[in-house]
């Protein structure tokens, strides 16, 4: 029997990041990291969801967002009931 556990995840758009960074700064459990790489507003230190355990489904990082380029992603995982 399987038991069924949702979680949602940040998505950021990379497209209309203006590399802010509010959203690293604005998460309460270090779930979001930051990668330098050459996006679409060139090289920059840009979110990046580096450690998705810590992530909490809170969407702060989604509300601080200035542009909108961050949204909850909805992640449904299956975990298989272990029988004895
Ligand atoms: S949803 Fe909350 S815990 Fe998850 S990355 Fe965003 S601010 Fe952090
Ligand atoms: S708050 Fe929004 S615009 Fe700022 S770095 Fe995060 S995703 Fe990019």
């Amino acid at each position: 029997m399987a038991n069924k556990k949702s979680h949602s995840y940040p998505s950021i758009t990379l497209a209309d990041c203006i590399a802010c960074l509010m959203c690293v700064d604005v998460c309460p459990t270090g779930a979001l990291d930051i990668v330098t790489r050459n996006g679409a507003r060139g090289f920059r230190r840009y979110p990046c969801l580096s450690f998705a355990d810590k992530c909490v489904s809170c969407a702060a990082c989604k509300f601080e967002c200035p542009t909108g380029a961050i949204f909850m992603k909805q992640e449904v995982a299956e975990a298989a009931e272990e029988e004895m």
